[in-house]
């Protein structure tokens, strides 16, 4: 399979292109054209399976297809993801695919001071890639707002249940858009995250590597 058969846009497949990227793992094959059809879906997927571009890329395509700009505090995608290290490698792969397009990228986590996110956040932002704590910490100090957000990515599930944010992520699940789409990746599906994928994905699509 080429990245070419996917139904992703020139400018996405110029990013691929750049990165370096030849053939789509098989996470990217299955994920991306249900993806950009704007379904749910359950992607069942270890680190290491190329799954942050079988979600970043076919977003970036919907965002650059649906041209508008962010409210200020808002943003249009958010993505969470359990730890800073991941929140930083998530972002720095995205980035890498918003390259030469009007996009923004921010990245929130926690551990750093506050401040400086939050004059980050004030213009808005296109996508958003979080840690669940210091999100709500945001959303409490009315530095973000996630009404605006159409689009939410659970990355590594199971991990932020094990981290304890399942609270979180059900507070934050409210808080974006009701019109959204939403995937949700882990590595294993214990019963919580079954639970909150029941409750906040409509008719998912699973995907399974
Ligand atoms: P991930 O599982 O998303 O953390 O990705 C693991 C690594 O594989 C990252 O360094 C990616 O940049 C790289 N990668 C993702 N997709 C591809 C691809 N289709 N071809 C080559 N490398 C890739």
């Amino acid at each position: 399979t080429d990245f070419r058969t996917l139904g992703l846009s020139d400018a996405v497949l110029n990013a691929i292109a750049a990165n370096g990227y030849d053939t789509p793992t098989p996470i990217q094959k299955d994920a991306i054209p249900h993806v950009l059809k704007g379904e749910d879906l359950i992607g069942l997927a270890q680190t290491g399976t190329g799954k942050t571009a079988a979600f970043g890329l076919p977003l970036v395509d919907q965002l650059l297809s649906n041209p508008g700009r962010p409210a200020p505090t808002g943003a249009r995608a958010l993505i969470l993801a359990p730890t800073r290290e991941l929140v930083n490698q998530i972002a720095k792969n995205i980035i890498s695919f918003v390259k030469g397009t009007p996009l923004r990228v921010t990245s929130v986590v926690g551990g750093v001071s506050i401040n400086g996110q939050i004059k980050r956040l004030a213009k808005g932002t296109d996508i958003l890639v979080a840690t669940p704590g210091r999100l709500l910490d945001l959303v409490d100090r009315q530095a973000v707002r996630l009404d605006t957000a159409s689009f939410l990515v659970l990355d590594e599930a199971d991990q932020m249940l094990d981290l304890g944010f399942i609270h979180a992520l059900r507070k934050i699940s409210k808080l974006v858009a009701k019109e959204r789409q939403t995937l949700l990746f882990s590595a294993t599906m214990p019963r919580q995250i079954e639970d909150l994928a029941q409750t906040y994905l409509t008719d998912p699509v699973r995907v399974e590597v």
